[in-house]
């Protein structure tokens, strides 16, 4: 765990969140500022920077992470309709959190741009 940072202060219990689903490994919790009806930060429990930081031997815990995320989109109601799984990396890349997270949005349609 990081001590300062604010969502591995939300996997350990410290700061509050609207968790949706949690195991071993990842936590899942609502948005605090949604961009759609439906906004999931899924995140690894343990603390890892960004996607620039991943390793060839985390390529199980990344694909877990989406399996996580596309559960969740089927128990949310938007997986027939659709939705979009976002990673940001980086300042150019609009990543805010400097721990890695997946965005699950939907429930409305998205703009076609990706910005
Ligand atoms: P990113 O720009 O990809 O780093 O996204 C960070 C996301 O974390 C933003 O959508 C924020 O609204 C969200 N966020 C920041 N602090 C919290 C928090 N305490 N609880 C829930 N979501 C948060």
């Amino acid at each position: 765990m990081a001590k300062e940072c604010i969502f591995c202060r939300i996997a350990a219990g410290e700061v509050p969140s609207d968790i949706v689903y949690q195991d071993e490994d990842f936590l899942a919790f609502r948005d605090i500022s949604p961009q759609a009806p439906i906004h999931i930060l899924i995140i690894p429990k343990t603390h890892i920077a960004s996607s620039a930081e991943l390793t060839e031997e985390q390529h199980e815990l990344v694909g877990r992470l989406i399996i996580t995320a596309k559960n969740l989109a089927e128990k949310e109601g938007v997986a027939k309709e659709g939705y979009r799984l976002v990673i940001n990396c980086g300042s150019e890349g609009g990543q805010v959190v400097p721990h890695l997270h997946l965005h699950l949005l939907g429930g409305r349609r998205l703009a076609d741009k990706l910005g």
